[in-house]
């Protein structure tokens, strides 16, 4: 199956609402394979946003992120990543669909509360930035026949 990355970022922890961000994965059949809380360093920060080191925003967005512990998750199903992406919603939550989770719980492109990796190849990066291999588990959660068939897995 496949796997993808998810931080719950300051915007989720400082407003409490990481509980309903990670029942909605749950609730949706995604299964959580791994979960831990962090706290983020300017280091690990370039790594993961090098893409966006030379925006002028970039001080921001590290400080934003740094600014209280997060919550990093590896969350396994089928199609995983886009699935966790579509779930997302855009960057900015004021653009964001409703329905989405930054469409409902975000009024910023930047406090948007979630990270989800963007494709398969950058789900496997980012997983080992943040992840030992045993930190993350290989288990078959009840129910799987009521979430796929069984062509599906
Ligand atoms: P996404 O998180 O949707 O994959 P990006 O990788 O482009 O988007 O950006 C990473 C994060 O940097 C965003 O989630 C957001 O928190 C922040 N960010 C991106 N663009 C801006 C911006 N123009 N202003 C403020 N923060 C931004």
């Amino acid at each position: 199956m496949e796997a993808t990355l998810v931080i719950l970022k300051p915007s989720a922890i400082g407003r409490a609402i990481a509980g309903e961000v990670i029942s909605r994965f749950e609730k949706k059949g995604l299964i959580i394979a791994g979960m831990k809380m962090i706290q983020l360093t300017s280091e690990i920060l370039d790594e993961h946003y090098a893409h966006l080191i030379d925006r002028p925003f970039f001080p921001r967005i590290k400080a934003s992120m740094m600014a209280t512990p997060v919550v990093v998750m590896c969350i396994k199903g089928k199609d995983a990543v886009q699935v966790v992406r579509a779930m997302t919603g855009v960057t900015n939550g004021r653009n964001a669909a409703p329905g989405t989770i930054r469409g409902d719980y975000s009024m910023s492109g930047q406090e948007n509360i979630v990270h989800a990796s963007d494709s398969v190849e950058n789900a496997q990066i980012e997983l080992n930035r943040f992840f030992k291999p045993e930190e993350i588990f290989d288990y078959t959660p009840e129910g799987l026949n009521y979430r796929y068939a069984n062509d599906e897995i």
